[in-house]
């Protein structure tokens, strides 16, 4: 090759050739560095048909400076990023990126020097200083993240540095990881998981693309069960790959993985360290990551040897990325292990409704866990009807719940209530003159965080302190708090069982791995009495003298009304009602409801999966919605209402006139401001046999809009919003 097409990370720049100079050795794929104007930029070299670009006579192309030491991306991995550029209607260059999201980790090698406290006292103590030694205990990292850890200046970790509070380590940034066992502690499977795990087992060492939904009820040890489908990848010298939906549960999984393969798995996830971040992309790029547990970005890494994928709690809506590239990491899974010919595996005791669909007509294996490992029998599920077992004026917790947690606390067993929402209250008005708290970047009222004392906006950050009078009226001490959030419970909880221990879950209070792993470390040791927590406390964990879990209200979840209320109503309750009665001890779930004939809530009584999917089913066929339709989401936005109304009802001006696709709106979107950005919304439903992507393509690119307005493709949405 004497000429190379190059993808470069600049989304105004297109694809740009270059001469690939005497004696350099570049292939599709390559990862190089190359000259633009005075700069070096890092590009991939890729196929020249598929990067069609202008074509330069050689004599005017610049030559390559440099090819960086890391394999090139291999052909299923760069077929990988097309599709997903494709599919989701993304920038090319902006998928790749993800591969190579450690800028650092493409020179490799060397060492680094980190800090860390050396032990000393200090001469002269400061307030930053000590807030510095109280906070970097245990922490060993560079200046900057330390500083960025301690909330302190990095002039002030310097001063310490040259006092001698502060000592260099020098790092070997590619040391390699500890060898997981295949074989370090197997366990005696059931004979369900053990049929289930023969299956995976084969088919890694098949190594053929093959797509499995473990669908197994909570506590069936779906886990033990696609554990040795890795272990069988190991065994073959293969890597694996596992996502998870929340950073949070990772803590929890790293342990269940060192004990059964006797050392922990690699991480990878955003709040890596730079040298971690930078460790691991090279170890899995060369091999030496043998099983990666991530969050969906890892789906994009350049993995040596991947011989297995697995999503757990593969329902999790948080697979779905929602700004950037807007992707489903669940989908691009099944994606990659059919462009890698390995076997994916997608496990929930929830499925998905298009999961199931894909089980139901063939497209995925089902491999079915139907009971609870080691004979514990799923909880009773008990109905409470809010109108008729009210709680107490300004309460939320209804009397057959509470006497419930009350025997609970009498026998020295926990319980769990669950609310996803975090803060005390969603809403905080002005009894005087009924001025409401609205964050004025969005159209969202402000949630008042007793705990902190504010006064925040959960969509972009807005918060302001609680003020001591209404800042409209001036009436001193007349703001009321309207509706709970999980303090508001747990207030609640310490008023009617002041004996009680009781523990806030939610990503303000679990900001850690340190802070999950005291949680998770106290709830089993029998220090915590209640958990009151968000959808944060409804997966994954297993406390064994969890005997009760409250769902403080059903409801909330069906009020938005989007297309997957129903069905993330029942995940979420059914989820969360599996915490219960895990250990030998039988479990219960209480329902709070004002409709207790809704039929999400009528199945989680009746256990009746089958009978809601079906029905649910069956009204998505009727509407032509996902997954028998195909829908997108256009979002059109701008700092200026004016522009974004106008670029919108041009858009809507020229939408394509198809039999198979229709389009709703524009119309302002339900979060008319976001972040300052005002938005308004078109919906594309289109049948399957509409070439949608295209469609959209060039519905968008033969339009021309200012600079200040945004256009946003959304393909397959989750939020509606
Ligand atoms: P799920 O993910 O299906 O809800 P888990 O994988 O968390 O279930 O398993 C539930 C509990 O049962 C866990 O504590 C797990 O360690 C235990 N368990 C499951 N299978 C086995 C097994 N074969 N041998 C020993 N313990 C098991
Ligand atoms: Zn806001």
């Amino acid at each position: 090759m004497n000429r190379a097409r190059l993808l470069v990370f600049n989304a105004a720049l297109g694809p740009l050739d270059y001469r690939v100079p005497e004696g350099m050795a570049v292939e599709p794929g390559s990862v190089v560095v190359a000259p633009l104007g005075p700069r070096q930029i890092v590009g991939i070299v890729w196929e020249r048909e598929r990067l069609p670009g202008s074509e330069v006579p050689d004599s005017r192309l610049r030559p390559l400076a440099e090819v960086l030491p890391v394999r090139p991306l291999a052909p299923p991995l760069r077929r990988l990023i097309e599709w997903t550029a494709d599919y989701y209607c993304a920038p090319l260059a902006a998928v790749a990126r993800m591969a190579l999201a450690s800028g650092a980790a493409l020179r490799g090698g060397g060492t680094t020097t980190e800090y860390r406290l050396s032990g000393r006292e200090p001469e002269r103590m400061t307030p930053q200083r000590a807030a510095a030694l109280d906070a970097l205990v245990d922490e060993q990292a560079t200046i900057r993240e330390l500083a960025e850890r301690a909330s302190v200046s990095e002039g002030v970790l310097r001063g310490m540095v040259n006092t001698g509070l502060l000592e260099p380590v020098v790092v070997d940034l590619d040391r390699p990881y500890p060898r997981a066992r295949p074989d370090f502690a197997k366990p005696l499977l059931s004979e369900a998981q053990g049929a289930a795990a023969a299956v995976l087992e084969n088919s890694v060492r098949a190594r053929m693309f093959a797509p499995f939904l473990l669908d197994g009820v909570t506590g069936s040890g779906k886990t033990e069960c696609y554990f040795e489908a890795v272990a069988a990848a190991l065994d073959e010298g293969r890597q694996v790959l596992v996502l998870l939906p929340e950073i949070a549960l990772t803590e929890h999984f790293l342990r269940r993985f060192a004990d059964r393969f006797g050392t922990a798995p690699v991480l990878w996830h955003s709040s890596l360290k730079s040298t971690e971040r930078r460790r691991a992309w090279r170890a899995i790029a060369d091999g030496g990551a043998q099983v990666v547990v991530g969050a969906r970005s890892a789906l994009f890494l350049p993995y040596a040897d991947l011989g297995l994928i697995v999503v757990d709690e593969a329902h999790e809506t948080s697979f779905k990325q929602d700004d950037g590239v807007r992707y489903n990491a669940r989908d691009v899974a099944v994606i990659r292990a059919r462009f890698e010919s390995i076997p994916v595996i997608l496990a929930s005791a929830t499925p998905a409704l298009e999961s199931l669909h894909l089980a139901a007509n063939g497209t995925y294996t089902k491999l079915d866990l139907p009971d609870r490992f080691g004979g514990a029998q799923l909880p009773d599920v008990r109905i409470v009807d809010l109108c008729t077992d009210q709680p107490e004026r300004g309460r939320w917790l209804a009397p057959p719940l509470v006497a419930g947690m009350r025997e609970r606390l009498a026998r020295g067993e926990q319980s769990l209530l669950f609310l996803n929402r975090r803060g005390y209250a969603p809403l905080t008005l002005c009894r005087h003159c009924g001025y409401r708290f609205q964050c004025p970047n969005c159209s969202a009222w402000l949630v008042e965080h007793r705990l902190s004392r504010r006064l925040a906006c959960h969509h972009c950050g807005h918060q302001v302190p609680v003020p001591e009078a209404c800042p409209e009226c001036a009436t001193p001490d007349c703001l009321v708090a309207c509706g709970p959030g999980v303090e508001r419970i747990a207030d609640e909880v310490a008023e009617l069982m002041p004996e009680a221990r009781v523990a806030m879950v939610t990503s303000d209070t679990l900001s850690s791995p340190g802070k999950v792993a005291e949680f998770v470390e106290m709830a089993e040791s029998g220090a915590i009495d209640v958990i009151v927590g968000t959808q944060l406390v409804t997966k994954g964990y297993h406390f064994p003298q969890l005997t009760l879990v409250g769902v403080v209200d059903a409801d909330l979840g069906l009020e938005g009304g989007d297309l997957r209320a129903a069905e993330r109503t029942y995940q979420q309750v059914a989820q969360v009602g599996g915490r219960a009665g895990r250990g030998e001890k039988p479990g219960e779930v209480m329902i709070q409801t004002r409709h207790p004939e809704t039929a999400v809530i009528a199945a989680l009584a009746a256990y009746d999966r089958d009978a809601f999917y079906a029905a649910e089913t069956e009204a998505r066929r009727d509407a032509g919605a996902p997954p028998f339709g195909r829908w997108a989401a256009i979002i059109v936005s701008s700092e200026d209402e004016a522009e974004a109304r106008e670029a919108a009802r041009a858009l809507g001006g020229t939408r394509p006139n198809l039999p198979d696709v229709d389009v709703l709106g524009p119309a302002p979107a339900p979060m008319a401001l976001l972040r300052g950005r005002h938005r308004y919304r078109l919906l594309v439903l289109a049948r399957r046999s509409a070439e949608l992507q295209r469609i959209i393509r060039e519905w968008l690119g033969g339009l021309d809009f200012p600079p200040g307005i945004r256009i946003a493709v959304d393909i397959d949405p989750y939020s509606f919003m």
